[in-house]
């Protein structure tokens, strides 16, 4: 068998579920180039193989065709598609009105674990210190 068979065979690798803090060994079964099933790691010495669904289906969404593209931005009601250009001056809009009519703890930040520890870092540094709020949590803190 040449390099490029072995790299097209079904294979497995092992990582860490990263939705929330618990950390358990997953097992990423991957088949020609697309995962094809995740199971626990026996060997991890936080879940001994066992995983929620979470950790054990949460990938489907990877190969979903309804997965979202593009920003949608609701307009006279209605949800139409837009650019990011868009979705953000919205945000920006929406954000600045609120926090002045209301003060900036009417304003929060749900971050997210499946974000790296630097992107959940960013979030909380935007919501202190141009919010001006401590209205930050996560799921990834379990
Ligand atoms: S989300 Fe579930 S599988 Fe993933 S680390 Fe947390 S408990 Fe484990």
């Amino acid at each position: 068998m040449d390099h490029l068979q072995q790299e097209q065979s079904p294979r497995a690798m092992e990582t860490i579920c990263s939705f929330c803090g618990t950390g358990c060994g997953l097992t990423v079964k991957v088949e020609d180039d697309k995962i094809s099933k995740v199971v626990g790691t026996k060997a991890n010495a936080s879940s001994h193989g066992e995983t929620c669904v979470k950790g054990s289906m949460g990938w489907r969404y990877l190969y979903s065709d309804k997965r979202i593209k593009h920003p949608w931005i609701r307009k006279n009601g209605e949800l139409v598609p837009g650019t990011w250009e868009e979705a953000l001056a919205v945000i920006a809009d929406k954000f600045n009105g609120l926090k002045e009519k209301h003060g900036p703890d009417s304003l929060g930040c749900f971050s997210s674990s499946r974000s790296s520890n630097e992107l959940n870092y960013l979030a909380a540094k935007f919501m202190r210190t141009v919010i001006g709020t401590n209205n930050i949590d996560s799921c990834n803190r379990t």
